[in-house]
């Protein structure tokens, strides 16, 4: 079961390695992409640690819209729209009293594969979260799972997002969505799990 400290615990340390990696998010951002992912990743989870601040005694659904929103906001970009998806499903999967992790992974896998359009094997973070909530569906989520399912998406072309007009050439780069959404999974496995 999920409370609000160790969901506060998990964004703010998510937030904590996505600053740390900015500069490196817009490094893989910038052959595939226009080199903005660790900058449009930075402004979002800080606006995500600023609402998170007073919200330790709120319910875990307020927690996750908080998130949301804030994402939703600040960031920008495809990543925006996507990583606020993922949060907003796991706001309302929250409401029926559901905190556990493997209900809310799954409707948010849900929602950004329908926002997003994109499958396993298009080259998104799409190829790290399907992966990880399988993982914790069988509770057997490590850092391995997490590590090898970013990895894996450097051989793929990209089918989704700008990296898809590269064709080809988008062989041979690690998806940035793919790598930010491994820092969220690393985060929660050393707050959470
Ligand atoms: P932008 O491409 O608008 O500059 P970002 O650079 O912040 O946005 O985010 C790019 C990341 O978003 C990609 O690396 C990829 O993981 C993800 N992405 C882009 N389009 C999609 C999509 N349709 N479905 C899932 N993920 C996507
Ligand atoms: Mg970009
Ligand atoms: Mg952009």
């Amino acid at each position: 079961m999920l409370t609000t400290t160790q969901t506060i615990a998990w964004l703010n340390n998510f937030a904590d390695k996505i600053e740390t990696n900015k500069a490196y998010l817009n490094d893989l951002d910038t052959p595939i992409g226009d080199g903005d992912h660790g900058s449009n990743m930075v402004r979002g989870l800080t606006a995500v640690k600023a609402t998170l601040a007073d919200k330790s005694d709120a319910d875990l659904t307020t927690v996750f819209k908080a998130a949301a929103l804030a994402l939703i906001s600040k960031v920008g970009g495809a990543a925006g729209p996507l990583y606020g998806t993922a949060f907003l499903e796991m706001a309302k999967a929250s409401k029926n009293g559901d905190a556990d992790l493997d209900p809310l992974l799954t409707a948010a896998l849900a929602g950004l594969k329908k926002r997003g359009g994109a499958v396993a094997g298009d080259k998104t973070l799409i190829d790290v979260w399907t992966p990880v909530t399988a993982a914790v569906q069988a509770d057997q989520l490590t850092p391995a799972v997490i590590s090898e399912a970013v990895e894996r998406t450097k051989p793929m072309v990209a089918k989704k997002g700008r990296a898809s007009y590269l064709g080809d050439r988008s062989i041979g780069h690690l998806d940035p969505g793919a790598v930010s959404s491994g820092y969220l999974f690393t985060a929660l496995l050393e707050t959470v799990a």
